[in-house]
C-alpha cells in the first residue's frame, strides 16, 4: 500500500491550494491529492459564468497547468471517490477498493449539490461540476425554455447566461425575494428588476410542486413549459467517510481554528468545514466561497509546517450577473441596519451591513472603491457616521477611527 506523507482528499480549491502552499512553504515529504472527478485541479465559479456562456474552454480553467504539479511532486490519484477512512490504522480506501496511508490527512471535498424531493426530480440539473455543466451544454442547442430553481448566486447566475445564449428562462425561488439567505434587502430588489429588464421571468414565494414532462408543475396547479430545468438550491457537505470514521459533524465536519477535526491528524477545509467563524459573532458556520478554500488551505499548511496561525481571514466574495460584479466583504447576517451609498438605478451602488453601529459587511454593485476600502472599515470595527456613510461622494476610507 503506498503511503503519503500528506494525503489531501478532493482536488478543488482548498486541495490544490494546500498541496500549492505546502511547496511554497518549504514541504518536502511525499504528497498527493486524490480526488473523485477525472480532472486536475480546475476553478469551479466561472462553471455558472464563462464556462457555460461558451466564453473560456476547460483548459483556461485550470488552478496550475498539469506540468505544475508533476514539477512539484504533487501526485493526482484522479477519478475515483474516498469512501472510507481508518483513523486509527491512518488509511482511506477508495470505491475501487484501493487503499492509501497517511500521516496527516486533509480532507477538501466541498459538498454535493441538493436535490428537489419532489416527483420527477431526476430530470433536473445542477451545476456543481465539469461533467454537470457538459451535460447541460449537450441538451442546451435543442433547448428553447430554461426553468431555473432557486434565487441563489449560482440560479441567478446560470439565468443570466442562459438569458444571454437566447433561451426563454423562468426563475423560481421558495422565498418571498432572491438573495435573501446572503444579501439584504435592496441587493435582492435590484438583482430581481435586472433579471426582469433583461427578459427573466422571475417568481418568488413560489416553487415546484412536481416535475412535469412538459415543465414544472407549481402548487396552483400552473405549469410553466420548460425542455430544461435546473437547480440551484443549496449543496450538503461532502463529510460521509469522515462522519462513518466518528469525527464531530454537524452542519459539516466541525473544525478547531488550525482546521483540525476531531480525529487526530485529520484536518478539513472549504466548504465542508464548519469552523467558529469570527466575523459570524463566533457562531460555527460553513462558508462557500474560494476565499474560505484558499484562506483555510494556507492554515492548515501553516500548521503542518509547524508554524500555527489560527484562521481569521475576513471573507469576500463576488458574483459576475451580465455587466454586474458584485463584490462582497464581510458576512451581513446579523445585521440590524443598512445603508445604500449611491444610486441602484444607476448600476453602481454599496450596500453597507450594520450591527450595533459597526460595519460588518458591504455588497458592492460595480463599486471597486467601496468594497476595497469598506473591508478596512469591517476589519477597523468601525462605527461611521450614517449620513456620511450614505453619502457616496465621501471615500469609506475617509470613514475610518483614527
Ligand atoms: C457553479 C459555481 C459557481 C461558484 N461561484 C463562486 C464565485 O463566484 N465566487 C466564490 O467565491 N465562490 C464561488 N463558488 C464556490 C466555490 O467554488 C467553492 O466555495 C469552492 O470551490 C470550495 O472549494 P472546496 O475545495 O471546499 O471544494 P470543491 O472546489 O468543490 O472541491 C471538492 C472536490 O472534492 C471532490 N470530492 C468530493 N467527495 C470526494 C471523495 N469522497 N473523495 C475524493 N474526492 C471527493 C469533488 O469531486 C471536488 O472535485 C461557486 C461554486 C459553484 C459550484
Amino acid at each position: 500500500m503506498t503511503s503519503y506523507d500528506v494525503l489531501i482528499i478532493g482536488g478543488g480549491h482548498g486541495g490544490a491550494q494546500a498541496a500549492i502552499a505546502l511547496r511554497q512553504a518549504g514541504f518536502t515529504g511525499s504528497l498527493a491529492i486524490l480526488g473523485a472527478e477525472p480532472h486536475p485541479p480546475y476553478e469551479r465559479p466561472p462553471l455558472s459564468k464563462e464556462y457555460l456562456a461558451g466564453e473560456k474552454e476547460f483548459e483556461r480553467l485550470l488552478i496550475r497547468p498539469l506540468g505544475f504539479w508533476t514539477e512539484r511532486a504533487v501526485e493526482l490519484l484522479l477519478g475515483h471517490k474516498v469512501t472510507a477512512i481508518d483513523p486509527t490504522a491512518k488509511t482511506v480506501t477508495r470505491e475501487d477498493g484501493a487503499a492509501f496511508g497517511y500521516d496527516t490527512l486533509i480532507w477538501a471535498t466541498g459538498g454535493t449539490p441538493k436535490r428537489l424531493s419532489c416527483a420527477g426530480f431526476e430530470r433536473v440539473h445542477t451545476i456543481r461540476d465539469r461533467a454537470d455543466v457538459d451535460r447541460l451544454l449537450r441538451e442546451l442547442p435543442a433547448v428553447k425554455r430554461v426553468a431555473v430553481i432557486g434565487g441563489g448566486y449560482i440560479g441567478l447566475e446560470a439565468a443570466a447566461v442562459l438569458r444571454k445564449l437566447g433561451r426563454e428562462v423562468v426563475l423560481l425561488e421558495a422565498l418571498d425575494r432572491v438573495l435573501s439567505r446572503v444579501a439584504g434587502e435592496p441587493i435582492s430588489r435590484f438583482y430581481e428588476a435586472e433579471h426582469r429588464a433583461h427578459g427573466v421571468d422571475v417568481r418568488t414565494g413560489t416553487g415546484p410542486d412536481s416535475i412535469a414532462p412538459e415543465g414544472v408543475k407549481l402548487g396552483t396547479g400552473e405549469i410553466l413549459p420548460a425542455d430544461l430545468i435546473v437547480a440551484g438550491i443549496g449543496i450538503d457537505a461532502a463529510i460521509g467517510p469522515l462522519a462513518k470514521a466518528g469525527a464531530e459533524t454537524g452542519n459539516g465536519v466541525h473544525v478547531d481554528e488550525f482546521c483540525r477535526t476531531s480525529l487526530a491528524d485529520i484536518y478539513a477545509i472549504g466548504d465542508c468545514a464548519a469552523h467558529e467563524n469570527k466575523f459570524a459573532g463566533g457562531a460555527r458556520i460553513r462558508l462557500e466561497s474560494v476565499q474560505n478554500a484558499s484562506d483555510q488551505a494556507n492554515t492548515v499548511a501553516r500548521a503542518i509546517m509547524g508554524a500555527p496561525a489560527p484562521y481569521a481571514a475576513t471573507p469576500w466574495f463576488w458574483s459576475n450577473q451580465y455587466d454586474l460584479k458584485l463584490q462582497t466583504v464581510g458576512l451581513c447576517q446579523g445585521h440590524d441596519d443598512l445603508v445604500v451609498r449611491g444610486d441602484p438605478a444607476a448600476r453602481s451602488f454599496s450596500v453597507v451591513y450594520l450591527k450595533a453601529g459597526r460595519v460588518i459587511a458591504l455588497d458592492c454593485v460595480n463599486m471597486v472603491k467601496d468594497y476595497v476600502q469598506g473591508r478596512k472599515l469591517i476589519e477597523a470595527g468601525a462605527a461611521p457616521d450614517k449620513a456620511a456613510l450614505a453619502d457616496a461622494t465621501v471615500p469609506l476610507k475617509e470613514l475610518l477611527p483614527s
